[in-house]
């Protein structure tokens, strides 16, 4: 299954409205971890001519496929959204699982895995929904206040054919100049937003690409692209560094002698492939010189992931791609020894192993964004931002310093404060040398997984500890209030002449409070919540998958799950076998079928009627076991109306 499925701008502001209104969260993410901004400290930092309120973001990758993930980062205090690289390729085939963050990470991700107009309207709706929280003032924040300055940068791949093609030049055109499709949805809104519809909305999306090529891109094919940016579409332009660029051998003595990674092989062949160090010098060079000509700006991306070879159980292909602590220490070294070679003012942007521990020395070293992933994917999700933030301030607080420029220039040895530049590459100096030596960056430091517990996921009832639910990137996982219980369970055997006598069929128990449950439409199968699950076998696979829409339920028709036909009803397959439950809330009865049988029911499980469909045989049994699943399920949900799930899956998405 694994596909992801968008749901519309007003789906998404009702819930955000109801789930903030009546508990103070959003997509599940608790206020109190909202980025608020920090009266006296001005975090700004100027990308491309764009105000952002925050040099923080969440880098291209898992983080900004859809509108919630955008949402979320906002609510981090992500500011600059590096959203998830397009490609001529819009129907790959991802392997699953393909994320693995047990301690430092490993993916083998590739680009949006929506088609090339779905991330449009997931990118646009974004973009317009943070407008709308912004007109609403539902943060409490008011409208026009520098703290909603938010950047969007386009990621775009992989080679020249691709980039230049019609679908790719038509995308990055609307992005660009998003009139008519930021008025399209605007116009989806329901009828209680009219006054919405209108809302005068920047259509000018983004004015910059971060430009992703696949391993071994030829130097010439790199830089046509970049000049095919600027000129055709006049956008700023990022070239994303592979941490090859380093060399092979600085990489393998800081990963393996320095930081004591030795299990991790790399593959030479990658390293001679890939760009050289003295090439991409040049080539930078010339684009800049090419970029200015034009009034555009060209800067550098440290760094992409590092392709290592598979030597572990989790991934089927013979390479993965290494993130997180090992890859920081190598990507600021190649950053250094990089803007030592193109000059102190050239501009860099950042995304290897950052957390809340370096974000702000990364600040310090000038370069903005300063993106992040790896580190989102573990315990707390997209929380983990305000503590990055929170850091910084401390950090400005200290040395006395009230905005990011301050801040970089104060912490600069003497004589190398005369501008931020100057300051930041003297800030490297001193910071990147240290790296290698930080226990923080080692394998003895970075070597142990999650806890696992002697435990096997069922349907119902886990340890409830909750942490599948922010590591989600995609906010896939919600938890329904369904309540303990303890019922005996009936079965039915058939009398006859529509005649059902009960039969007692021992008892049915829930001993948590809450149950985990799954949004099937927003869950891509990555594996990441399964890694942070104590208990074995997967919450995306264990737990009740639900569908927005009878679509998607149909479509994925060799998965049990379920679907609201309307907003009291579900719909479910439970072992192949398709049943329907639907409460009467006039006269609090519930509707029972299983193809075979409709039966009535009382709130409290007494059989008030029930005919058949089929013949049955006298003395059949009807076995109830999915009736009780599936009351648990519904009330549950009826009972939590204002919960993100419940708003978009009672609405099948349709609002
Ligand atoms: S629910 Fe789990 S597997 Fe699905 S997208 Fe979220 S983290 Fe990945
Ligand atoms: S499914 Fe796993 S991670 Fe989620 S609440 Fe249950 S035990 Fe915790």
């Amino acid at each position: 299954m694994a596909e992801l499925i968008g749901l519309s701008l007003g789906a998404h502001l009702q819930s955000i409205l109801a789930e903030y209104h009546s508990r103070q969260s959003i997509y599940g993410y608790p206020q109190r971890k909202f980025y608020p901004g920090f009266p006296g400290y001005d975090f700004s930092v100027d990308f491309h001519g764009r105000r952002a309120a925050t040099p923080l973001g969440p880098a291209s990758g898992p983080h900004t496929q859809m509108v919630q993930n955008i949402i979320l980062a906002f609510l981090g205090g992500g500011r600059i959204m590096e959203l998830k690289t397009v490609q001529i390729l819009d129907q790959l085939q991802i392997p699953r699982p393909c994320i693995d963050v047990r301690n430092i990470g490993f993916n083998v991700e590739w680009s949006q895995e929506l088609r090339l107009e779905d991330s449009l309207r997931e990118y646009i709706g974004a973009w317009v929904l943070l407008k709308i929280i912004e007109k609403m003032e539902i943060l409490g924040v008011p409208q026009g206040d520098p703290f909603y300055d938010t950047i969007f940068d386009i990621s775009v791949g992989y080679d020249l054919k691709g980039i230049s093609s019609p679908p790719l030049r038509d995308w990055l055109r609307r992005i660009m100049h998003a009139e008519e499709d930021v008025a399209r949805i605007l116009d989806t809104l329901p009828p209680e937003y009219a006054h919405l519809k209108k809302l005068p909305i920047d259509p000018r999306i983004a004015n910059s690409a971060t430009l992703s090529t696949f391993h071994g891109c030829p130097r010439d094919e790199i830089e046509a692209i970049v000049q095919h940016l600027i000129s055709e579409h006049g956008l700023h332009v990022i070239v994303k560094m592979n941490p090859t660029l380093a060399g092979y051998d600085f990489v393998r003595k800081t990963l393996h002698e320095d930081l004591g990674y030795t299990h991790i092989e790399l593959d030479p062949k990658a390293f001679e492939n890939d760009l050289q160090f003295d090439e991409a010098a040049a080539m930078m060079q010339r684009l800049r010189e090419f970029a200015r000509s034009r009034g555009k700006n060209v800067g550098a991306k440290f760094t992409n992931t590092l392709m290592v070879k598979n030597n572990q159980s989790i991934f089927k292909d013979e390479v993965m791609y290494l993130s997180g602590a090992p890859l920081h220490v190598i990507s600021m070294n190649a950053m250094h020894r990089f803007r030592s070679a193109l000059g102190e003012d050239f501009p860099i942007s950042f995304s290897a192993g950052v957390s809340k521990h370096n974000f702000a020395d990364a600040v310090l070293c000038n370069m903005k964004p300063v993106t992040t992933c790896t580190d989102l994917l573990k315990t707390g999700g997209y929380t983990r931002l305000f503590d990055y933030l929170e850091n910084l301030k401390n950090a400005m607080e200290a040395g006395g310093s009230h905005s990011i420029a301050e801040f970089i220039l104060q912490n600069a040895e003497e004589g190398f404060r005369q501008n931020i530049s100057t300051a930041g590459a003297a800030n490297a100096r001193r910071i990147v040398p240290q790296l290698a030596g930080n226990p923080r960056y080692h394998h003895s430091q970075n070597s142990k997984p999650p806890k696992k517990i002697d435990s096997r996921l069922t349907l119902f009832d886990c340890i409830t500890c909750n942490k599948c639910l922010p590591v989600c990137p995609n906010g896939a996982n919600f938890s329904i209030p369904a309540g303990e219980m303890q019922i005996p369970k009936t079965n039915f055997q058939y009398f006859g002449e529509g005649e059902f006598a009960p039969v007692e069929n021992g008892e049915f128990a829930l001993e948590q409070k809450f149950q985990i449950a799954n949004l099937a439409d927003f869950c891509n199968e990555c594996g990441d919540c399964d890694t942070y699950c104590p208990e074995h076998g997967g919450p995306f696979i264990e737990k009740p998958r639900f569908f927005f829409s009878e679509v998607s339920y149909q479509r994925f028709n060799t998965y049990d799950g379920f679907y609201f036909p309307d907003p009291n009803s579900l719909k479910g397959r439970i072992a192949g076998k398709e049943y329907l439950l639907a409460f009467n809330p006039a006269n609090k009865v519930y509707l029972w079928k299983n193809g075979v049988v409709e039966f009535l029911f009382s709130a409290e499980h007494r059989l008030v009627s029930g005919i058949n469909f089929v013949e049955l045989a006298e003395g059949e049994e009807i076995d109830m076991e999915p009736y009780y699943t599936m009351r648990v399920l519904l009330d549950g949900i009826l009972s939590d109306p204002q919960n993100y799930s419940s708003m978009m899956l009672r609405s099948g998405g349709r609002i």
